[in-house]
């Protein structure tokens, strides 16, 4: 019978069932960062348990530290106290860290596959939600809590049910000046944010199969938001190719064995899904979120909804998002005025992000009194946006280019925003106080949008800004 990636890939990680019925699954990669993970050491001390492999496990700081300057000690002390533990606890137990003055720094979902930690075939888990990202690989990776993670540090294993599975098919081209964050968006819309609970999602249909791995880490990413705990592509060609000469990925003859490998665990042509869910690729807009989840979104050209038009039992909510944000329905999004533009994020913060972001900011000027910030996923992103100038353009225009880290994604750095401020932000959530302002609010749109927005200090239609 023709069986699909995750039937395969799960049977292959399956150590046996257990009494509960759950599988007891191993992790072929573990990742980890400074904030989920002290407490985690802590418990391993105090049972008296190593870590199982730490040659599976790898890790980086992302969460707290800041972006404007990265000199040591850090200026908040939190920051520097979790870097520190993460620094101490990395050496104990033999992880291999990628520190600030390793050139491998960067937000963990953006490092996996830069660095090839990430492969097809994959069991891949990380104490954070979006770790859904490496999907896009071909891999099945899961987000984790705080206890999961000390479990897996200790056992490489975790007790599991296997999702049901739902393929979306996504079908014919994006058009000009829609991207994968506009695709996602758009899915989460259509399902609803729980409509994946319960669920792994595939990815396929001729839009996913011709978009780059950086465009289908931005689709994975954001499967969580969904409702679903993995997403994931197919490997193929292009996988193949984005992994080839990474530095952890195999080289010479093992590339090519593991490319046979890799190819075997693709979902093969015939078999079934629990659910199927066909999308029109040429039919999405830029899509702008108007309130406090990722699902309660429009396209740009489009008004702010009213809570009538919503489904009854989603009505109350809707009612709390526009009053939380003080939206008013049936106007326009567009021109919805903006105070704060934030390109980053491990959805969007990866080399053609930075690109897309910069063709619509270059030559241009932000607009007043709009603070904007573009912070690259990682060091090997920084570097490679410098040497095409992209900084240039950005600082030129008015933003501030900055270093590595998760910054304005959410409020556990240096990096928030101050009270009422609203943000035109490319990253992933915008439930109430994300941001670091328990009353700041944020629209979620693609980093191109976001920068279009910086220049008009408005919700706008990128489309009207591409040359
Ligand atoms: S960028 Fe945001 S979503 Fe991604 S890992 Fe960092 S905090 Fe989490």
């Amino acid at each position: 019978m023709a069986e699909t990636l995750l039937d395969k890939v799960w049977r292959a990680h399956t150590v046996r069932t257990l009494p509960s019925g759950q599988t007891q699954l191993f992790f072929g990669l573990h990742l980890i960062h400074e904030v989920t993970t002290p407490q985690a050491f802590q418990m391993l001390r105090e049972a008296g348990l190593g870590v199982r492999f730490p040659e599976r496990t790898f890790a980086t700081i992302d969460h707290i530290v800041p972006t404007a300057s990265q000199f040591r000690p850090f200026r908040d002390t939190l920051a520097e106290e979790m870097t520190v533990h993460l620094v101490r606890n990395c050496k104990e137990f033999g992880i291999p860290l990628f520190d600030l003055d390793s050139g491998r720094q960067g937000i963990v979902h953006v490092i996996g596959p830069e660095l090839g930690l990430t492969q097809p075939g994959m069991t891949i888990a990380c104490g954070d939600s979006h770790t859904s990202t490496h999907g896009a690989l071909g891999a099945l990776a899961f987000g984790i809590g705080t206890s999961q993670v000390r479990d897996v540090l200790a056992t490489q294993c975790l007790a599991m049910a296997k999702p049901k599975l739902r393929q979306i098919r996504v079908e014919e081209v994006l058009r000009p000046g829609v991207y994968a964050k506009d695709m996602i968006l758009a899915i989460i819309h259509r399902l609803g944010v729980k409509g994946g609970v319960g669920y792994a999602y595939e990815y396929a249909g001729s839009a996913v199969e011709a978009m780059s791995m950086e465009e289908r880490l931005t689709i994975c990413n954001m499967s969580i938001e969904g409702g679903a705990r993995v997403g994931y592509v197919n490997p193929d060609a292009t996988t193949f190719s984005y992994l080839k000469g990474r530095p952890f990925a195999p080289k010479g003859e093992a590339f090519d064995r593991a490319v046979m490998w890799w190819k075997s665990m693709a979902t093969e042509p015939g078999a079934t899904f629990d659910d199927v869910v066909p999308l029109d690729a040429g039919s999405i807009q830029p899509m702008v979120t108007w309130g406090i989840n990722p699902g309660q979104s429009v396209g740009v050209g489009e008004p702010i909804p009213h809570p009538t038009e919503a489904p009854e039992a989603e009505r109350a909510s809707w009612a709390e998002a526009l009053a939380f944000m003080a939206l008013d329905s049936g106007r326009p999004i567009a021109g919805t005025p903006i105070d704060v533009a934030f390109i980053g994020s491990c959805t969007n913060a990866r080399l053609s992000d930075l690109r897309a972001a910069a063709e619509v900011a270059r030559g241009r000027k932000v607009a007043k009194g709009i603070r904007a910030l573009v912070v690259p996923g990682s060091q090997e992103v920084a570097r490679a946006a410098e040497g095409e100038g992209l900084h240039e353009i950005f600082l030129e225009a008015g933003f501030e280019w900055r270093k590595a880290g998760c910054s304005l994604c959410l409020g556990m750095n240096e990096d928030k925003l101050t009270g009422r401020e609203i943000c035109a932000s490319s990253s992933n959530r915008n439930f109430k106080g994300r941001q670091g302002s328990p009353t700041g609010r944020t629209l979620l749109m693609s980093p191109a949008m976001v920068a279009a927005a910086a220049i008009a200090g408005a919700v706008t239609d990128v489309r009207e800004w591409l040359r």
